[in-house]
């Protein structure tokens, strides 16, 4: 094979290549490569200044991608130049964005990979490992990061994330208009939605927050309403059922402890079963609930309450919201159902912000839709040490609507 054919080949502009090495048993090929004639422009990485005399000429050995069934080696002429206003520093060559020994489309198909497989599997795709495969992932969305101009944030939500045992909770900070997260930090502590406020936005971005989506979480509103005074607190339909699916989750295990024998062979394992919607199961589960409430009338009652809650949010005035919260509540007398009391009291004090949904239009499902992209990809990456790439993970997942199952559920 001619140089010139592998040159259209490669098809890296103003390169061509003028050696090549081609391993039948590894199944490798080697392409030496350096301008082209007429391409003799250089520019300074550190400022973007044009030059013409090179200080000295290096090779660099990067990985492209495979040609056929062989893999793709590209030995690579690089210059430095000496900028009058960096001193010595390498060209910038567009194929070779980092330092990393990667073609930039290399980078890019393996960042492609990682959005809808784990890195685990890109690894073993392109033979690298997987920590490297991590690190080219992190890199390609810095790079879509910096690119993309970042929407205004007018409505948002706030939400917390049980990270696992050893992270704990972390605050998630999400754009309500672009459905997206913006912004992640530790803990769940008043402080750390203070760092939002003080450290992400100046004082006239904290001034168009209109509306925020929020947990009834005493830190969170005492942090939002000393950082953003035109802001609106909206305890939303899925935080408030957060706490419904609590509640009966709470009736259910001490239904489980206390009675033994059948009993316990019959709640057990229906966790799931309780915490979801009736017009969301199957005949056969239906069936299975009906079972379980016909031999205990407390978990009835608690389902019955925690699905009928639901209904709130079907009304779109504060008078006709109140009266049914009145009515909900009414049923609770002589149940001894002491989780849904709970939940009665936590719903009367932060009565102002639950009828905020009715004075203020926040788009729904929204805040759960995020939460569950970033648990999914929690559970495919087992375990984010470095919050920024997941951060950024979870961002690129929202702008190219790989997933969103939750959001789709939801519309
Ligand atoms: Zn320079």
């Amino acid at each position: 094979m001619r140089d010139t054919d592998l040159t259209k080949l490669l098809g890296w502009p103003g390169y061509r290549v003028y050696r090549h090495e081609i391993d039948e048993e590894a199944k490798t090929l080697k392409l030496w490569v350096r301008r082209k004639r007429g391409h003799q422009k250089l520019v300074c990485s550190g400022c973007g200044r044009e030059l013409e005399k090179a200080h000295d000429v290096n090779e660099r050995v990067v990985h492209d991608l495979p040609c056929m069934e062989f893999r793709t080696t590209v030995v690579v002429e690089v210059y430095r130049v000496c900028c009058p206003d960096c001193g010595i520093k390498v060209e910038k060559v567009p194929q070779l964005p980092t330092k990393a020994p990667f073609s930039k489309r290399f980078e890019d198909a393996v960042g492609q990979a990682c959005e809808s497989a784990a890195a685990r599997q890109v690894a073993l795709r392109f033979g690298l490992a997987a920590s490297t495969v991590r690190a080219i992932d992190l890199r390609y969305l810095e790079r879509w990061a910096a690119d993309r101009r970042k929407p205004v944030l007018a409505q948002m939500g706030v939400d917390e994330i049980h990270l696992g045992k050893k992270q704990k909770f972390i605050t998630v900070v999400s754009n309500l208009d672009s459905a997206e997260p913006v912004w992640f930090g530790r803990e769940r502590k008043k402080e750390t939605l203070d760092g939002f406020f003080e450290g992400e936005l100046t004082g006239r971005q904290r001034m168009r927050i209109t509306a925020a989506c929020v947990d009834m979480w005493e830190p969170y509103r005492l942090s939002i309403e000393q950082w953003a005074p035109n802001c609106r607190i909206v305890y939303d339909k899925f935080h408030v059922m957060q706490h419904a699916n609590k509640a009966i989750d709470e009736v259910r295990r001490a239904e489980f402890f206390r009675k033994g024998g059948v009993m316990r062979g019959l709640v057990k394992g229906k966790r799931w079963l309780l915490l979801s919607r009736w017009m969301n199961l199957s005949s056969t589960k239906r069936q299975e609930l009906t079972e379980l409430f016909a031999m205990n009338r407390k978990i009835f009652k608690a389902y019955l309450l925690k699905e009928s809650l639901d209904r709130l949010w079907t009304y779109r005035s504060e008078g006709a919201m109140v009266n049914y919260l009145h009515r909900w509540i009414d049923q609770l007398r002589w149940q001894r159902l002491k989780p849904f009391q709970k939940l009665a009291e936590t719903l009367v004090s932060h009565l102002d912000g639950i009828l905020n949904y009715c004075r203020t239009k926040v788009p729904l499902g929204i805040v759960e839709a995020i939460n569950g992209n970033i648990k999914c990809l929690l559970r495919r990456g087992r375990g984010y040490r470095n919050l920024s790439y997941l951060l950024l993970k979870a961002q690129r997942m929202a702008a190219t609507r790989t997933e969103f199952v939750a959001f789709r559920k939801a519309a």
